[in-house]
Formats: C-alpha cells, sequence, structure tokens
C-alpha cells in the first residue's frame, strides 16, 4: 500500500497497528466470531470447514492445488476478468512477485508456496487502470487485511478473496539461510512444507523426498530475529476476513478449506465435483503440548523455541509426536492457542506499548486457559 497513490491508508489498514477484527469481520461476513459456534474463536467465522483435495492433484501445487484451481475457474468461466496473486521470481524461484493473470492458462505458473514478502496490493491500482472490473485476489491475512480496508474505495464491481493461512513468513534472503541449513545442496530443493504431521517435508530435484521432524530441524542454528515480530505476533493465522481460507493445517494429510461466506460458497461451487470433501477429523488433546510450547518460548527469550530436549531423545520424539499428538481440529486449535501466546509473550518482551492496540479481544480469550492475562495497560476498555 506504500506504493500506491494513497500511501496513507497504511495508518488504518496495517494488520500491525490497530486491528479490529469484530467489526472487520462483520462487515466482510455480516457477523464477528461466534464462541458459541464450537470453533469460531479459534478459526474465525464460517459456514463451513471441510477436509478436501482436488481429485486430480494439479503439478506443481503446494497441496493439490485447490487456491490456484479456484483462480482458474473464475477464469475460465469468465466470473473475473483478473486474478492477482504471486508467481515465482525469474531469477528466483523462490521469491514471490506479484502479477495480474487474465487467462486461466496462467494461473499453472503460481502454483506452489514461496517464502516472502512482496507489494500484491500494489497491483490494485494498475488492475483498476487496466479496466479490469471484476477481480479476484490470492493473498495471506496480512495482505487480505489491507486489502479490506481499501475495498470500498477501489471500486471493483465484483471481488474474490481466496486467502491461504499463515503461520509466520520472513525474507526470502532469511528463507534461503534456512534451506542451507536443511541441505549441503540448497539450490536442489524444490519444494518446502511444514506438515500437520510434524514433519518439514523437503522434495529434490531429482525427484527424491525427505520428510525431517520438527524437532531434529536445526532452528537453534537460526537468528533470533528470522522471524520478524510482526509475524511472530500476527493475530491473523487463518485469513478470518478472505471469503474463503484453503490451508492444510487441520487437514490430517489433506487440505482444510474454510468457508466463510456465500461469496466463500461460490467460489467452492466452482469445483463441482474435482474436489472430493469430508468432514475434518480431530483427536488428541492439546494443552500439554501448548503448555510444553509456552514453557519454551519463555525460556527462548524472544528467539525461536528451542526445545531444551537431550539429542538422543529427539528422534524418539520426533517419531513419537506424529501418532499420540493433536490431530485435525484438535491440532489446528493447538496452533491457535501457540500463536496467541507467542503474540502476547513476544509483544510484553519487545514492543510492550503496542500490546493494547494490537491485541484483539479474542487473543485473550485463547491464552486464558494457560494463565495468561491481560495486564494493566495490555487490554483494550
Ligand atoms: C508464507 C506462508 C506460510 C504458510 N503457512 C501455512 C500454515 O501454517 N498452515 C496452513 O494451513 N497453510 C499455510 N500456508 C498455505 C499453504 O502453504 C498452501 O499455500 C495452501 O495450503 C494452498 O495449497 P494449494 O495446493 O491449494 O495451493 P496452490 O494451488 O499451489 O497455490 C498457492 C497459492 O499461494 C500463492 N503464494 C505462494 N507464495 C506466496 C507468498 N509468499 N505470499 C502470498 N501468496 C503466495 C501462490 O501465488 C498461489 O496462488 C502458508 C503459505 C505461505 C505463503
Amino acid at each position: 500500500m506504500s506504493r500506491t497513490a494513497t500511501p496513507g491508508d497504511c495508518g488504518t489498514a496495517c494488520q500491525f497497528i490497530k486491528p479490529d477484527y469484530a467489526a472487520m469481520e462483520a462487515r466482510v461476513h455480516g457477523r464477528a466470531r461466534d464462541e458459541s459456534r464450537p470453533n469460531e474463536l479459534f478459526f474465525g467465522p464460517f459456514q463451513q470447514m471441510l477436509r478436501a483435495r482436488l481429485k486430480a492433484p494439479a503439478e506443481g501445487a503446494q497441496w493439490t492445488g485447490i487456491t490456484s484451481r479456484l483462480g482458474e475457474r473464475l477464469l475460465e468461466t469468465g466470473a473475473v476478468d483478473a486474478v492477482l496473486t504471486m508467481a515465482p521470481d525469474p531469477d528466483d524461484k523462490w521469491k514471490p512477485r506479484p502479477v495480474i493473470v487474465t487467462r486461466a492458462e496462467g494461473m499453472a505458473q503460481v502454483r506452489g508456496m514461496r517464502m516472502g514478502y512482496a507489494p500484491l496490493l500494489a497491483l490494485l491500482e494498475p488492475a483498476r487502470a487496466a479496466g479490469y472490473k471484476r477481480v479476484a485476489i490470492i493473498g495471506i491475512p496480512c495482505q487480505v487485511h489491507a486489502l479490506r480496508h481499501l475495498e470500498e474505495k477501489l471500486g471493483f464491481e465484483r471481488l474474490y478473496v481466496i486467502g491461504t493461512p499463515c503461520s509466520d513468513n520472513t525474507t526470502t534472503a532469511n528463507f534461503h539461510e534456512f534451506l542451507g541449513l536443511l541441505s549441503d545442496k540448497p539450490d536442489t530443493i524444490t519444494y518446502l512444507e511444514f506438515r500437520a504431521d510434524y514433519h518439514v517435508e523437503l522434495r529434490f530435484d531429482d525427484g527424491r523426498k525427505k520428510a525431517i521432524p520438527f524437532l531434529m530441524l536445526p532452528l537453534s542454528d537460526l537468528r533470533s530475529d528470522f522471524f520478524p515480530l510482526t509475524c511472530r505476533t500476527c493475530v491473523d493465522y487463518t485469513n478470518a476476513l478472505a471469503d474463503i481460507t484453503v490451508g492444510y493445517m487441520a487437514g490430517e494429510g489433506e487440505q482444510w478449506l474454510i468457508v466463510r461466506n456465500d461469496r466463500g460458497a461460490e467460489l467452492l461451487a466452482l469445483l463441482g465435483d474435482e474436489v472430493a470433501t469430508a468432514a475434518p477429523g480431530s483427536s488428541g488433546k492439546r494443552a500439554a503440548p501448548v503448555k510444553g510450547f509456552m514453557a519454551n518460548t519463555e525460556r527462548a527469550a524472544g528467539g525461536l523455541p528451542l526445545r531444551r530436549m537431550p539429542n538422543f531423545l529427539r528422534p524418539i520424539m520426533g517419531w513419537l509426536m506424529p501418532k499420540v499428538g493433536p490431530k485435525g481440529l484438535e491440532f489446528g486449535r493447538a496452533r491457535l492457542e501457540m500463536k496467541a501466546i507467542e503474540t502476547v509473550l513476544h509483544l510484553r518482551r519487545e514492543a510492550p506499548a503496542k500490546m493494547k492496540n494490537m491485541v484483539p479481544a479474542h487473543v485473550w480469550k485463547l491464552v486464558a486457559p494457560y494463565g495468561i492475562m491481560p495486564g494493566k495497560d495490555e487490554a483494550r476498555d
């Protein structure tokens, strides 16, 4: 937004200044998250949650390609003139580059996840100037928050918002550093995902695959500011202001859809029987792992939560966790509570004066079961 004709909008639209999720959810979805409905406190307002996969997975997609296929279907059916999203930079496949896609075939090039930041919303003015009136945008939560602030002013005839969850992002340069710790030939890595079974999956250009348990990751070798404070204190993991959120966190090895409003339902319907869906599962108990995470975050004193565990135990725990740890929706709820705990602990340490504005009421409710309460001047009135 700082690159648009009205950079001053950053002051109100930025998620990291004074977000008002209750008011924005009410405006976008017709109602704010309703705590009497199971799971809305965690995942935001929704009509339907599903475990899902494309029956024919798209090549090059991060999971089965539901996200990019939605964009493709919108273009194929003429529902939109353009889709604003991220393509890989021609000089660095891990660097996101904002693009305006106007032909359905063009969506194939944007498939896959890239770690990094790029000015997606700077394309809104060029899209409008090009005469595109019906537009879709695929974005991570911080992009969607700002977009929702601008939406009315932009005056598009129709706007579809497809969101993905985002736990932590970092610069592409930092990401390359991480890849360098995972392999002695980092340039050969073509795919990376933090899976819901507590493993990072890597794929290589010779077709090899490797799954590394989270506990075995070389996180302690990364700088404490590897993830910026904004990502460490983000209160919108699930992209609550999108029409539909397409992720994997609660999908138990498949994808996870959160259909939030009628437009989201319209998007899902575009996939017809290309998509297989089921009710999401849930098992295990999250309290102990969340408490463990909280203790580690406290001990890490602002850095990445390091497990104080003897090295010989790590492979055993890495093997055990996918079997006994929380799964499906319970895993999703665990991650939401962990993110909420991180928000409070990191802000208290690094930017206490910002807490009152940056921590919405729903976050305080997520951390309360773990004994974290707002201190004086920390919560909004
Ligand atoms: C930084 C990051 C962190 C994420 N963390 C989680 C998580 O913790 N839990 C979870 O469930 N899901 C997370 N996701 C989403 C997940 O990686 C998949 O993108 C999602 O499940 C969709 O899979 P797909 O096969 O449908 O996507 P595809 O059909 O392959 O399409 C992926 C879409 O994501 C867009 N994209 C790729 N990189 C970026 C980027 N850097 N910024 C903005 N858009 C981008 C592409 O342009 C494309 O439109 C994250 C995504 C990103 C970018």
